[in-house]
């Protein structure tokens, strides 16, 4: 990367998600919502990294993220950082932290798993066995998943279109 497009691609004020798996940048945020922000968004496609081969990265202008979102990218991604940006300096950088057991972001596939009674409704739960690749164990009805085979209970789902440039 040149000097130049460094400059453009700085932000005065915001979030920086670097160091997301290859591939999942477009994932993460319509999983996050964040494709829903009006706000200016610069997302890179596999960009080179010298630790992981290619990463993608997304830096977006005055959003902080809850801790919803951060969850969620630690499921996609465990070995994102997220930077907060201040008078274009990063005040606050840390990685994502993926939990032992994740609560209520993930649905449960399981028809007659108790996660799903109509009655009493239970928050889901799953242990996570491995982190990368991911398996998960639903503790109700011990139904494993991967990653890809994971059903997020999103948020609001209206599919926008993104405006995005894409950094080779
Ligand atoms: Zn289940």
């Amino acid at each position: 990367m040149s000097q130049s497009n460094l400059r453009i691609d700085r932000i005065h004020e915001g979030t920086v998600i670097d160091h997301i798996d290859a591939g999942y940048a477009l994932t993460i945020l319509n999983l996050t919502g964040l494709d829903e922000s009006p706000n200016l968004m610069t997302i890179g496609v596999n960009v080179s990294s010298k630790k992981y081969g290619k990463k993608d990265i997304i830096k977006i202008e005055n959003v902080f993220l809850d801790k919803v979102q951060m969850q969620m990218i630690s499921i996609l991604s465990p070995n994102a950082t997220i930077s907060l940006i201040e008078n274009d300096s990063v005040i606050k950088k840390e990685s994502v932290n993926l939990p032992n057991i994740i609560k209520k972001l993930i649905a449960c596939k399981t028809k007659t798993c108790i996660s799903n009674s109509q009655k009493e409704p239970i928050d889901t739960e799953f242990i996570v066995l491995e982190e990368k690749p991911l398996k998960i164990q639903c503790v109700f009805c011990d139904r494993i998943y991967k990653l890809d085979e994971i059903n997020f209970k999103s948020r609001r789902k209206k599919r926008k279109k993104i405006r995005q440039r894409i950094l080779l």
